[in-house]
């Protein structure tokens, strides 16, 4: 029988994932092992109790050893004001009002170190958000950082810092969430690759608006790969290869420059406009979720905001919550710098993987079926009417529209139309300007919705078609979970007969219809679109020179006649089959090419 050797851990190595967010990068690995496990309530005999004292009391110790070790390599490497964070939070820890609380439930309630630290880390969350001074509420912050700690040190889950590394490296995590995410922007991380995760999830559409190369869906990388080994990531070709050769490493360099090559040169149509070969107008539009990302909207050539995703904003703020002059100064911004083009802000989707737990406090079995999306927005309505009044304020300032999302029925945009007016009216009884015409338009990304489009457009004054939820919700596949990632299919002759209904029912009624998931930003997939009749795209900023490439280089004809074969189809393979040869026989040699 043949042996197989096991390979080495300096011998080269090659992985395969899924590339979610273009580019390349080297560096050295940092394993980040970012599972928690789930906090229980385990009741414990009397004569347990002084061992889980004992247990907490040495994870209060390990944390602040580590926290005083971090203080003194960052005082090395940032100076003496980033280092006092960390012996802040190190006092914080031997703190009488949060280590004795935590040691006296566990002796009151005879419960597990983990859960009496959960239980304390709530209260004193809780009460740090209620103060009315600023400072102290965002001390609630402060307070989860250094719980976390302790309990990933109770639970035995390593607790990794980056911020005093100098040289590039790269993170291999089995998962990372987009909170994780958003605080990758700056040097040393230079990309990550991860166990989990799914193309459209947000943690990739965060990897992609930051610029960063990003691999996910490899399995066990945390255990295949060790700390500082050498990486090269190709977030094209979905690659994590360990240990390569210094030839490797040049090749792998000189790609670089080929695509900042190609990239330029693509660039160079950034003040042209979408327009066919036969004359018909498109709209290339951006999604940002950071509003550094302005900056490369107007850089790619953007004609406006199609999606700002307002979550960001609490998940940049959690565990606080923005208050109205927060929302209002982000959003009037927004609108100021967009004009004189429309900015479309979405209200907060948190929810499904989006940080419910974390600003919300709801912990689902199943999320993505849960409170999220417009639901949970009227479910907490303080929070919503908070984000609603600085939205409408801001409106006077430029031209914003307000988008909802996860509609499911007619009901509900009625229900929040009602909630609008009330607003409306609040903010004229004090004498506060808004726009009373501002446009109140709906995602359309649950099937629900796609199939009752013609009578929800009688009633909104837009659509936004999320085809990252729509697939989620059509084809039955958690848009974050790895295992069913490869079901993944825009092309399924299920999705484009809604994609058509969605379409076709906003044009009848006269209301714009833009698209904005991740499928629009796929040369193959667009030139589908463009023939579904589709007149909006809305994007990451980056993509839209290959796509503004695509729509300059084809006839809306040839487009329309390929979705109406491609509707014929049975399957997503012949669909696909059929739009690559049909885009070789009409249009330009490598223009759907992901890579130069
Ligand atoms: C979508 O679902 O396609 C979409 C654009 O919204 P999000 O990715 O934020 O869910
Ligand atoms: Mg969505």
């Amino acid at each position: 029988m043949p042996t197989t050797t096991p390979p080495s851990r300096t011998s080269i190595r090659t992985y395969k994932g899924i590339g979610v967010s273009p580019g390349i990068a080297i560096g050295r690995a940092v394993i980040v092992e970012r599972l928690e496990a789930a906090v229980y309530r385990v009741p414990i005999r009397d004569d347990e109790v002084p061992s889980e004292v004992n247990r907490f009391l040495e994870a209060i110790e390990k944390t602040q050893s580590q926290l005083l070790d971090l203080k003194q390599k960052v005082k090395r490497s940032m100076g003496d004001e980033y280092a006092s964070i960390f012996e802040a939070h190190a006092m914080m820890v031997s703190d009488p009002s949060f280590a004795d609380k935590v040691v006296q439930k566990i002796e009151a309630e005879q419960v597990n170190a983990e859960w009496a630290l959960a239980e304390v880390q709530e209260e004193l969350q809780a009460r740090f958000r209620s103060f009315d001074d600023v400072y102290l509420r965002e001390r609630v912050a402060d307070v989860k950082d250094v719980a976390d700690r302790v309990q990933k040190n109770l639970q035995g889950v390593s607790h990794h810092d980056v911020s005093e590394i100098t040289h590039d490296v790269i993170i291999i995590a089995d998962d990372l969430t987009p909170s994780d995410t958003i605080h990758f922007n700056r040097r040393p991380i230079v990309g990550f690759a991860t166990e989990a995760g799914g193309r459209t999830s947000h943690t990739s559409i965060i990897a992609k608006s930051l610029f960063m190369p990003a691999v996910i869906g490899v399995p066990r990388l945390t255990k295949i790969v060790d700390d500082d080994e050498m990486v090269i990531l190709d977030g094209y070709e979905g690659l994590v290869l360990v240990n390569p050769t210094q030839a490797m490493i040049a090749e792998y360099q000189s790609r670089v420059i080929r695509h900042e090559e190609a990239e330029r040169r693509l660039l160079e149509n950034r003040d042209l406009v979408a327009l066919t070969k036969d004359d018909r107008r498109i709209t290339l539009q951006a999604n940002i979720e950071l509003v550094e990302e302005l900056k490369d909207a107007i850089r790619f050539g953007a004609e406006g905001i199609g999606l700002y995703r307002s979550e960001f904003l609490y998940i940049s703020k959690s565990p606080l919550l923005p208050n109205e002059e927060e929302h209002f100064q982000l959003y009037r911004a927004l609108a100021e710098a967009t004009a004189p083009q429309w900015c479309v802000i979405r209200t907060f989707d948190l929810g499904g993987r989006k940080l419910a737990k974390e600003v919300i406090g709801s912990k689902e079995n199943n999320p993505v079926l849960g409170l999220r999306g417009l639901r949970l927005c009227m479910k907490h309505r303080d929070m919503f009417r908070t984000q609603l009044r600085a939205l409408l304020r801001a409106s006077a300032f430029g031209k914003i529209k307000i988008m909802f999302p996860v509609v499911t029925s007619v009901q509900e945009l009625r229900q929040v139309k009602t909630l609008v007016r009330e607003l409306r009216a609040e903010l004229d009884a004090e004498g506060i300007a808004h726009n009373p015409e501002l446009p109140i338009g709906i995602m359309i990304e649950v099937p629900s919705a796609a199939i009752i489009a013609d009578i929800l457009a009688t009633e909104a004054d837009f659509f936004a078609i999320g085809t990252n939820d729509l697939i989620q919700y059509s084809l039955a596949i958690d848009r974050s979970n790895e295992n069913v990632s490869y079901l993944y299919e825009p092309l399924h002759p299920a999705l484009l007969r809604l994609l058509k209904m969605i379409i076709d029912a906003g044009h009848k009624a006269n209301i714009p219809v833009s698209l904005c998931g991740e499928m629009g930003s796929d040369p193959l997939f667009a030139i589908v679109l463009l023939g579904l009749g589709l007149e909006i795209f809305s994007m990451n900023p980056s993509s839209i020179p290959v796509i503004k490439n695509i729509v300059r280089s084809v006839r809306y004809r040839d487009c329309k006649r390929i979705a109406e074969v491609a509707l014929t189809k049975k399957t997503a393979q012949e669909i696909e089959e059929f739009v690559i040869e049909s885009v070789a026989m009409r249009f330009p040699e490598g223009l759907i090419n992901k890579t130069p």
